[in-house]
């Protein structure tokens, strides 16, 4: 299994944990932020592999060095393993507040559940062994409570659901107009109208992105790419934007 750096300095690395899932699993990738030998895991996964994430994630980190889990939103492939991931690291998780109760189905325990630490609506910094990490709002992009992670160092954009995509046989994007098939029916479907990719967009144009990582799918690197993907969504319509069509000719 893949280890990919996508950034790496003195004391700071980005390092992707290419895809473990199988079978009727939708493929997703976990990530890792190391700062001065500390360590965040983003979007940890479900069941299936959370063992191999493990392993992988041993190879570069102490899991005692462990100190967040970042949970962009509630759906099984982020949240479902959690309880594993509270036994056996010290990481506190952070959530929007939102999805806290929901949280105790996947099976956390009692013993461990004060470890999870809700996210308010605003966003907010953390703090990973002095590096300041943004989290901001991605609400409706697509969950009600759902969140970006911003990573000024390496100047990744950790996008979660947005830019996701399914199938395709590359990393990384080379050709945004080649890309776009793979990207279009999810962003049309699963989003709910083309005003919350508007706001979204504004917010992300006053950050300094060099690539926007999301949790499905190839990777947006350098500033063209990432522009393209923001003028692209931008105008997308979507969710009740389309719905029409759909309930008008049932
Ligand atoms: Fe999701």
């Amino acid at each position: 299994m893949a280890q990919v750096v996508l950034f790496e300095n003195e004391e700071h690395r980005n390092i992707l944990l290419e895809d473990h899932s199988e079978g009727e699993m939708v493929p997703a990738n976990q990530h890792l932020i190391i700062h001065k030998g500390k360590g965040m895991l983003l979007d940890p996964g479900g069941h299936k592999i959370h063992s191999q994430v493990y392993s992988d994630l041993s190879a570069s980190l102490s899991p005692n060095d462990l100190k967040y889990l970042f949970f962009s939103h509630q759906d099984p492939d982020i949240v479902a393993a959690a309880n594993f991931w509270f036994m056996m690291t010290p990481a506190d998780g952070l959530i929007s507040e939102l999805w806290l109760r929901f949280i105790a189905h996947f099976g956390v325990d009692r013993m461990v559940f004060h470890r999870i630490k809700t996210i308010p609506d605003r966003g907010q910094s953390v703090d990973l062994e002095g590096a300041e990490l943004s989290i901001i709002p991605a609400h409706f992009l697509h969950s009600a409570g759902n969140f970006q992670l911003y990573d000024p160092v390496s100047k990744i954009l950790y996008s979660g659901d947005l830019g996701a995509s399914i199938g395709v046989g590359y990393r990384i994007v080379e050709d945004f107009d080649a890309h776009i098939p793979a990207i279009e029916g999810f962003h049309q479907r699963y989003m709910p109208t083309v005003k919350v990719y508007q706001l979204w967009a504004k917010m992300a144009r006053k950050l300094d992105i060099e690539t926007i990582a999301p949790q499905h799918g190839a990777i947006y690197q350098g500033k063209e790419n990432v522009n393209r993907f923001i003028d692209w969504v931008e105008n997308l319509p979507c969710g009740l934007d389309i719905m029409e069509d759909i309930y008008g000719s049932a």
